[in-house]
């Protein structure tokens, strides 16, 4: 039996679409054609497979505008971040083509014989993705996935399931055989659960909470199945009293409020050197307060959109009770689920707003002595995403991004996700590491042969 999810614009709170959602058995029957269509995409020559993949690529290229006007209108993107994101999926498909003309095993020196190692896919791949990003997440998954010879079977979230219907019907336009990618729109308890407990799905790849990611796990337990978790984050902007401190506090709105915080990297803790504490404080407020929060539909200069969901804004509101408000940016009034950018300022490391994921417009900062305060701050979370550390000093940059726990650091920059680079997390920040140039071999076993030579008689 089907049922449909209506997608909402969260920028004005008003229907987009209707959306079919799958029930247990469509699943399955999509799960099965994934796998009769996994031995043929497997044995495909790997520059055929390569090929494709490009041209896939290309495909994506040429609707980048149509993808980014379904983001903007099914998540409230911005412009510029539904771009960079549609944008994103074709790079990183043109990336991962370059891996199955090089998808090399290795001859390893033994007695008696030759030993080789191959690199075997797994079979079909299930990929759950969360709706904050609902394009690159897809691509960090999808593409890899393929390339080294499995096939797909996606879930987007239920709240924006759009872009990932539209990137399955351009992979058919590409030519990417029947069943190689099939996206299946459905609620997570459903269409998710079922990833993990089919037995014809040999990876599952995870991106959402926490909470699920550990049920995920517990999950896939059962048949040993490989598991790859991107789950949530609490990073730490560290600003040290010898950086460039109007960079500082200029860039770092925006490495807690793009896409209205819902970012699982969000620098969301700020934690300024006690010396420079006030003086920071106030240069942030004035970048906070010139910030352009507008209807990305109707304002393609917006740089930050509304909230997802009418849950989302209320749970981000629900912060926000008895807790010092530094200041505010603006947000519209009237319909959309928006909140402002706002800074707070923690009465102590135990209030719920400097230890939970906010996941919205939040950000807290706290002041701290020296070094040693800073490193064990930042560390003083079971999260352990992304993080930024700003200095002059190169030594402390170094120093402080060894010991900061985090999968991934920038120095006087909030670099983003970066599709050449490994990217996850340490703690309960996620297992596995996404993309960079190994991500193909994380869909693959590594299988060894050793052939026996026999010894010379003359
Ligand atoms: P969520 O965990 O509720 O949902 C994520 C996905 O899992 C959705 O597609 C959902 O339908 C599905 N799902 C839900 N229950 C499931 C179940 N029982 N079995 C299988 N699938 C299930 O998360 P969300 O609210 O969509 O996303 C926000 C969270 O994602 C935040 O905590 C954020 O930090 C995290 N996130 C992490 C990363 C990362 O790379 N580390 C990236 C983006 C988002």
């Amino acid at each position: 039996m089907s049922t449909t999810y209506t997608v909402i614009n969260p920028s004005t709170a008003s229907p987009v679409t209707e959306v079919e959602l799958a029930d247990v058995d469509r699943t399955d029957a999509a799960i099965e054609r994934a796998a009769a269509a996994f031995p043929p995409w497997r044995d495909l020559a790997p520059g055929e497979r390569a090929r494709l993949l490009r041209r896939f690529a290309s495909v994506v290229d040429e609707h980048i505008d149509e993808l980014a006007e379904l983001e903007v209108r099914n998540a409230g993107h911005t412009w510029g971040n539904a771009t960079w994101e549609a944008g994103n999926v074709r790079d990183v498909l043109n990336y991962y083509s370059a891996a199955p003309e090089r998808l090399f095993g290795r001859q390893i020196p033994v007695p008696g014989g030759v030993d080789i190692t191959f690199r075997e896919p797994l079979g079909v791949v299930g990929i759950i993705v969360p709706w904050n990003f609902p394009m690159p997440i897809l691509g960090w998954g999808m593409a890899p996935a393929l390339a080294a010879g499995n096939t797909v079977v996606l879930k987007p979230a239920e709240l924006t399931p759009l872009t990932a219907i539209r990137i399955g019907e351009l992979a058919l336009e590409a030519g990417l055989p029947e069943g190689v990618l099939t996206v299946i729109p459905g609620k997570g308890s459903v269409v998710g659960e079922r990833f993990v407990t089919h037995p014809l799905v040999r990876k599952v790849c995870f991106t959402g909470s926490t909470a699920v990611g550990k049920k995920i796990m517990a999950g896939c337990a059962e048949q040993v199945k490989r598991c790859t978790l991107e789950l949530g984050g609490k990073s730490a902007n560290i600003v040290f009293a010898d950086a460039d401190l109007a960079k500082a506090a200029a860039t770092a709105p925006y490495a807690v409020f793009d896409n209205a915080g819902q970012d699982c990297c969000a620098r969301s803790r700020i934690l300024v050197q006690e010396s420079v504490h006030e003086q920071f404080l106030e240069q942030l407020g004035k970048a906070v307060q010139g910030m352009v929060v507008t209807d990305p539909g109707a304002d393609r200069g917006s740089e930050m959109g509304p909230l997802i969901s009418a849950h989302q804004r209320d749970s981000v509101r629900g912060y926000l009770d008895d807790v010092d408000v530094v200041c505010t940016g603006p947000a519209p009034d009237g319909d959309g689920f928006w909140v402002p950018p706002t800074v707070v300022a923690p009465r102590s490391t135990d209030d719920r707003v400097w230890r939970e994921e906010v996941f919205g417009p939040v950000v807290a900062v706290l002041p701290f002595s020296d070094e040693a305060e800073a490193v064990a701050m930042a560390n003083d979370t079971e999260y352990g995403l992304s993080g930024s550390i700003y200095t002059r000093d190169v030594g402390r940059a170094l120093r402080v991004a060894r010991r900061v726990e985090a999968g991934n650091l920038s120095v006087n920059s909030h670099s983003a996700v970066r599709y050449w680079t490994p990217f996850g997390g340490y703690k309960q920040s996620g297992l596995g590491r996404e993309l960079g140039p190994d991500a193909p071999d994380a869909f693959t076993e590594e299988k060894n042969v050793f052939i026996a030579h026999e010894e010379a008689t003359s």
